[in-house]
C-alpha cells in the first residue's frame, strides 16, 4: 500500500493535530502553524504575519478550532510571531495565554531587535501583553497531552521546539532544515542573531532523539514522517554546512544577490519548479545577511 509520509496541506492530519497555511509573504507552503487538540483544549504553533491575522482567524472557524486556548511561538522572527499582537487583540473575547522562551520576552516586546538583515519586513507590531517564559524541560498540558519544551538554540537564541512523547512528534519551528518539498530547501542561517555553535549543538540533541520520534514537523514546510523524517536527520547538518560554504564562495566571487542566488538554485535546488529564482531571492538575500550578522562575511 502506498504510504504518504509528507503531510503539507491544510486541516486535520493526525488524532490531535492539525496544519494550517499561513500563507506569509503571500507564498503558498512556506509557512506552517499548527493546532494541537486534546478533550477540548487547542495550542497554536506560531502565528504567522499580521497581515494575515483575519484569515487565519477564519480558517480557524471552518475547521471548528476556534477559540485557541495557548499560543506557542517557536521563537521571535517576524514570519512566525509578527501576528501575535493583531491576533490577540481579534481573540480578545475568548481567554488565552501565550508562551514563548524566556529568551524571547524581549524580542516581542521590542520586535525591533529581531528584524535587522530582514530588509523590506521592517513593519514592527509590539506586543505588550503578558507571555509566560519556557524553558528547557517545562511542561505544556493540553489537558492531558503533554507538551515537553526543548531549547534548540541556534537558529535564534530564542528558538524552542514542543516534543510529544505520546505521538513521537518534534515541533521543531526553524531549528532544523527549512525543506520546503523534495526539491527546494534553506537552512536556518538567518539574521540577526544566528549562533553556529549552537545550531551544532541542536542539531545533535535531535539527532539523540531518533528513537524517541517517527515524525517532525517544521515550520518551511509540513510533517515529515518515517523516512522522510529520518531524511530531514540525516541531512540537517550537511546541507548548513553545504549551503554556508557555497554562499561563501559564492560570495567573495560576486556579492551581487541576483549571481548568488542564480547559482544557489542551478547548483543546490535545479530540479525546483514553484520554488524558483524569482521565490527565492529574498530567502538567499536573508541568509547572506545572517552570514554577514555573524561574521562570516563582510
Ligand atoms: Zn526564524
Ligand atoms: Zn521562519
Amino acid at each position: 500500500m502506498y504510504k504518504i509520509v509528507i503531510i503539507n496541506s491544510e486541516g486535520k492530519y493526525d488524532d490531535n493535530y492539525y496544519l494550517i497555511d499561513a500563507m506569509t509573504m503571500g507564498l503558498p507552503k512556506f509557512l506552517a502553524t499548527y493546532i494541537v487538540e486534546n478533550n477540548g483544549m487547542r495550542l497554536m504553533i506560531d502565528v504567522g504575519e499580521t497581515l494575515k491575522s483575519r484569515k487565519t482567524i477564519k480558517k480557524l472557524k471552518d475547521l471548528s478550532l476556534y477559540p485557541i486556548d495557548k499560543i506557542v511561538l517557536t521563537h521571535s522572527h517576524w514570519d512566525h510571531a509578527q501576528g501575535i499582537s493583531k491576533l490577540y487583540n481579534l481573540m480578545k473575547d475568548s481567554d488565552m495565554e501565550v508562551l514563548a522562551s524566556e529568551n524571547a520576552i524581549e524580542n516581542l516586546k521590542h520586535p525591533e531587535n529581531m528584524i535587522e538583515g530582514f530588509e523590506g519586513f521592517e513593519e514592527v507590531y509590539p506586543f505588550e501583553e503578558m507571555v509566560t517564559p519556557l524553558k528547557e524541560g517545562d511542561i505544556i498540558d493540553i489537558n492531558g497531552l503533554e507538551l515537553e519544551v526543548l531549547n534548540l538554540f541556534g537558529h535564534t537564541m530564542d528558538s524552542i521546539g514542543l516534543f510529544d512523547k505520546t505521538n513521537k512528534n518534534l515541533f521543531a519551528g526553524c531549528a532544523t532544515v527549512n525543506r520546503l518539498d523534495q526539491d527546494a530547501f534553506f537552512v536556518p542561517l538567518m539574521p540577526p542573531d544566528f549562533h553556529e555553535a549552537e545550531l551544532l549543538k541542536t542539531f545533535n540533541k535531535i539527532r539523540n532523539m531518533r528513537n524517541e520520534l517517527s515524525s517532525i514537523s517544521i515550520s518551511h514546510f509540513g510533517v515529515w514522517k518515517d523516512n522522510h523524517f529520518e531524511q530531514i536527520l540525516d541531512e540537517m547538518e550537511d546541507l548548513y554546512l553545504k549551503v554556508k560554504n557555497f554562499l561563501i564562495e559564492w560570495y567573495n566571487e560576486n556579492p551581487s544577490i541576483d549571481f548568488i542566488t542564480s547559482k544557489y538554485c542551478k547548483t543546490l535546488i535545479p530540479n525546483s519548479k514553484f520554488w524558483n529564482e524569482k521565490a527565492f531571492i529574498v530567502i538567499v538575500g536573508m541568509m547572506i545577511n545572517g552570514l554577514k550578522l555573524s561574521g562570516f562575511i563582510e
